[in-house]
């Protein structure tokens, strides 16, 4: 029997990532350009694990398939955790330039010391029993004034890891891979996946 996951991402480097997980353990991976007939996904939630769950059981219900979905976004705290759960669509539409932007506009004037961010994954996973897997990763850092570095994308030369001493730009891929809240939800996941798949 051919085990089947669904990645609820139509974002193609997201299904790569998960290949080099899930394959290994003979898991196959689909996602949602597999199953171009189904319904829009509202992501209504108020948090990123409410989206998550939102997102995943809806592909659940749809497919009868285990399926994984992720939400992640940054918090700042001196702008009351925004932009959060609408980090892709900060400045109207999914645009990085312009979300950086109304983010520098927003913190303009704010002191160093009181630009602590946050940022956030969510993982969840469901199956069509119910059983639900949920995983969270978080990394701290300062949102600078200006940009640095050129590697990532979103907010990364915004964002300012003081351990590092290096914005999320300005590090090597595989380095932010390790450090990342994606790479922190993963792990955690990854450490219950085998019982969750075998419940
Ligand atoms: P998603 O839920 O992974 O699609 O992330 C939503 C949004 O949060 C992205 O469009 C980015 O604006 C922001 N974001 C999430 N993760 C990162 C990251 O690692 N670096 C920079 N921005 C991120």
């Amino acid at each position: 029997m051919t085990e089947t996951l669904v990645v609820a991402t139509t974002n193609a480097g997201k299904a790569r990532e998960f290949r080099t997980i899930f394959e290994p353990k003979g898991i196959t991976v689909k996602t949602l350009a597999d199953f171009p007939a189904l319904p829009p996904i509202n992501e209504t939630g108020h948090t990123f694990t409410e989206n998550a769950v939102l997102k995943a059981t809806t592909v659940d219900h749809a497919t009868q398939l285990p399926v994984l979905a992720d939400d992640s976004g940054l918090m700042v705290d001196a702008l009351d955790g925004a932009p959060g759960i609408y980090s892709a669509r900060y400045a109207g539409d999914h645009d990085d330039a312009k979300n950086k932007s109304k983010l520098l506009a927003q913190l303009r004037g704010t002191a160093p010391a009181q630009r602590t961010a946050t940022f956030h994954t969510s993982l969840v996973l469901v199956k069509p029993n119910g059983q639900q897997l949920v995983t969270v990763g978080e990394v701290a850092g300062t949102i600078l004034t200006a940009p640095r570095g050129t590697d990532g994308f979103g907010y990364d030369p915004l964002f300012y890891v003081p351990e590092e001493h290096q914005t999320f730009a300005e590090m090597p891929l595989a380095k932010k891979n390790r450090l990342s809240h994606r790479a922190k939800a993963t792990a955690a996941m990854l450490a219950k996946f085998d019982e969750w798949w075998g419940a």
